[in-house]
């Protein structure tokens, strides 16, 4: 039997439709986008042009607003790093991804001031807490619209709202929103969105950010001039084709996606409390985008579970970012919950090709996997034998 994917949170498989669209591309864009000197560069500036618009479109944007980039980390870079906040005030939040945490403490170190806003258990923001920490000072809030590793949802129209003033620049994370909630950046009023193309049925390697206005930011990379030399460089033109295509399944298939995805996270939930039980969802039930679960079984180490179903299910400790070190990572760090609960808290995400066979297999995988861990750390329990996940292996 084939492994279980449920790390879609980490990466989508590449939709088909992506696919075939790159495979002409390739085959048939050969000329640079960049030379519109010959036909062969006119094809593939024409295929970019569309693609851009494609993007626009789903997050409610103009084309002229898209730079291309290769990801949501250097599109987090950009924004941050271009925004020359040095010695200013930026407000952001403890859970945010490394892609934005670790740039503002390039920020700081050359003299920037950033407050870093705490969450509660479930990882929302409290806006009263945002409205006190943005002063007349402050340059820049940088928020995620979904969180990575608990789906929760920021609500960044209404935070956007209660800070808005000149001189003050929004950006968004929303590489987890992307596909999973609607966006409309323009009634949102923010000023510059981080998006990848992964995260949404697209191609690795290629992302974008909105910026609502290009005199707002300083380029990051210099010479060639490419995208107004904001973010200058040849664009690779089957991966923007490609970003395109996903972009344009978004905008048509979001409400049935959602609805979908919507359905099987809470199928997986209800599951998970039944057949497996004490346990605590981090994922709130309420203000959490769909296909995101993050969830900790009492007396199951993460890193336990995973080394007895990691053949099975494709599932991650926490964050896919952070495995391996053995540590919980920032965000369950940041959480006010026991030490137990970060030590146990396991990502299930799954997405739009996932089956309910595939989900109820999954939660047999992980009770059993559960059951032989918490008969390990009870002597006194029993453990049944059809519990035994090395009983199931290859079954
Ligand atoms: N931001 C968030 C919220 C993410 O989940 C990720 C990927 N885990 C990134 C940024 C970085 O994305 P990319 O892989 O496109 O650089």
């Amino acid at each position: 039997m084939s492994a279980i994917y449920l790390d879609h949170a980490a990466r989508t498989p590449l939709d088909e439709r992506v696919a075939a669209a790159m495979t002409t591309a390739y085959a048939e864009l050969v000329g640079s986008p960049h030379n519109l000197n010959h036909p062969f560069g006119r094809r593939a500036w024409e295929a970019i042009e569309v693609a851009r618009h494609e993007i626009a479109c789903a997050i409610g944007a103009r084309s002229d607003q898209i730079f291309f980039t290769s990801g949501a980390t250097e599109s987090n870079n950009l924004a941050l790093l271009g925004s020359g906040a040095t010695n200013r005030l930026v407000v952001t939040c403890v859970t945010e991804h490394a892609s934005v945490l670790e740039p503002l403490e390039q920020l700081e170190r050359a003299g920037g001031h950033v407050v870093r806003l705490q969450v509660d258990r479930s990882g929302h923001l409290d806006a009263e807490t945002l409205v006190a920490a943005t002063t007349s000072a402050t340059q820049l809030v940088s928020l995620m619209w979904v969180n990575n590793e608990l789906g929760t949802v920021h609500p960044v129209a209404d935070l956007a709202a209660r800070v808005r003033r000149p001189g003050l620049l929004f950006h968004v994370d929303a590489a987890q929103a992307f596909g999973r909630v609607p966006m409309n950046v323009t009634d949102a009023g923010v000023d510059l969105v981080t998006l990848s193309a992964h995260k949404a049925g697209g191609p690795s390697g290629i992302g974008a950010l909105f910026v609502r206005d290009a005199r707002l930011l300083h380029p990051m990379l210099f010479g060639g001039g490419q995208q107004t030399g904001l973010r200058p460089g040849s664009l690779p033109t089957a991966l923007c084709v490609g970003f395109g295509v996903a972009a344009r399944r978004v905008r048509e298939e979001l409400t049935s996606d959602g609805a979908n995805l919507t359905r099987s996270t809470s199928r997986l939930r209800t599951a998970l409390q039944q057949r497996i039980g004490a346990l605590t969802f981090l994922t709130p039930v309420r203000g959490a985008a769909p296909g995101i679960l993050s969830v900790a079984f009492d007396g199951a180490a993460a890193e336990d579970v995973l080394a007895l179903v990691g053949d099975e299910l494709a599932i991650a400790a926490g964050s896919a970012c952070s495995t391996g070190n053995g540590r919980p990572s920032h965000v369950l760090e940041a959480l006010p919950v026991s030490p137990s609960v970060r030590h146990n808290t396991l990502r299930l995400s799954p997405g739009r090709g996932t089956t309910d066979a595939e989900l109820d297999r999954a939660v047999e995988v992980l009770a059993s996997a559960i059951a032989l861990l918490r008969g390990l750390s009870d002597p006194t329990r029993a453990i049944p034998s059809s519990s035994n996940v090395l009983d199931q292996r290859g079954s």
